[in-house]
């Protein structure tokens, strides 16, 4: 039987990823550690499992008594508002992160990364492979996370190649569903939460910037598979995505049409606001036959918009207001 450890599994993403773990009878203990500056407790709080360890802590500052046989990094914001407040904070939970994690992971043992398509920056070419190296400013206002998610896939792969960690890298694209949080800073959420309360939905620029948006089921399934899956001998990342490339107007005007009423107003462009972003998933149906991504946004954004109704947040953020 297994010990499993997942960074940030309070998460939007990571909590997901732990209903799942929890359907697997090979782990005796499955470590949650979760500083909760994004993700809230309240995202796993519906599990009844003697297995499942929550731990409130800063990934880097994690320590145990044991090592674990897999372990899983996501213990990272992902809302570009948070990483681009908190640069420092970003890069050392990505990074220094992983190199606590390394520590901790069993010899013979497996680590997985979320890392992200912001590894590929604003891209030059359309779709995106995983061969792709990249156009990222340095010094640009999203290279905290950019950067962070490029260093730490740079550590795992070295630690692959020089000591041969079974090393497990998802580049997810835009995901969107249930547990986001409605301050989260994304577009799904913030055009939601504007539409429930009453306000318009702000697009950035023209909003013909395009994104390519993966409902957490369909992402969450890709990345199930990708890092349970034995006998795997692929050295590199893996794009995790939906391939459905749609506008950010093209998404506040459906997610306004849900909620009558709604207007939408655009102000300045993001700062290095990328222009497209599209996976290549040639690699990921190859390694992952039979996955796609099966939840068209028509019906992904009606689900994530129950879901913050049924919750009732943004009524009492329209109580507040
Ligand atoms: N966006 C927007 N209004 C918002 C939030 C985001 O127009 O309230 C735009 C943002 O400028 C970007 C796209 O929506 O072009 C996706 O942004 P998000 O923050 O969701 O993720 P990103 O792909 O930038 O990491």
């Amino acid at each position: 039987m297994k010990k499993l450890l997942l960074a940030g599994g309070a998460g939007f993403i990571g909590s997901h990823l732990v209903d799942r773990l929890l359907k697997r009878n090979d782990l005796d203990m499955l470590v949650v550690v979760d500083s909760l500056w994004t993700g809230r407790a309240e995202n796993i709080d519906h599990i009844r499992d003697q297995r499942l360890v929550l731990v409130r802590s800063e990934v880097e500052n994690f320590k145990s008594d044991f090592q674990f046989d897999e372990i899983f990094h996501l213990a990272s914001p992902a809302s570009p508002p948070v990483y681009m407040r908190e640069p420092e904070r970003t890069v050392s939970a990505n990074l220094i992160g992983a190199m606590r994690l390394l520590k901790l992971l069993k010899k013979g043992g497996r680590i997985c990364f979320a890392s992200s398509s912001e590894v590929y920056g604003n891209p030059l070419v359309n779709p995106l492979p995983e061969t792709y190296r990249g156009s990222v400013d340095c010094t640009g206002p999203r290279s905290s996370y950019d950067e962070g998610k490029r260093c730490t896939e740079a550590l795992l792969f070295e630690s692959n190649r020089v000591r041969g960690v079974d090393v497990r890298v998802a580049r997810i694209f835009n995901v969107y569903g249930p547990r986001t949080r409605a301050d989260d800073g994304r577009a799904v959420s913030n055009f939601i939460a504007n539409a429930l309360s009453g306000k318009p939905i702000v697009v950035h620029g023209d909003g013909l910037q395009t994104r390519s948006w993966g409902y957490v089921d369909d992402i969450v399934d890709g990345l199930e598979r990708l890092f349970w899956l034995e006998n795997f001998n692929h050295v590199g990342a893996v794009n995790v995505g939906n391939d459905r490339e749609i506008s950010v107007l093209e998404i506040a005007q459906y997610v306004a049409g849900l909620i009558p009423g709604t207007t939408i107003v655009h102000d300045e462009p993001a700062p290095q606001d990328p222009t497209n972003r599209r996976p290549d998933l040639t690699l990921c149906r190859r390694i992952l036959p039979g996955w796609s991504c099966k939840v068209p946004y028509e019906e992904g954004l009606v689900r994530t918009l129950r879901w913050f109704e049924a919750k009732g947040e943004i009524g009492e953020m329209r109580a507040t207001m």
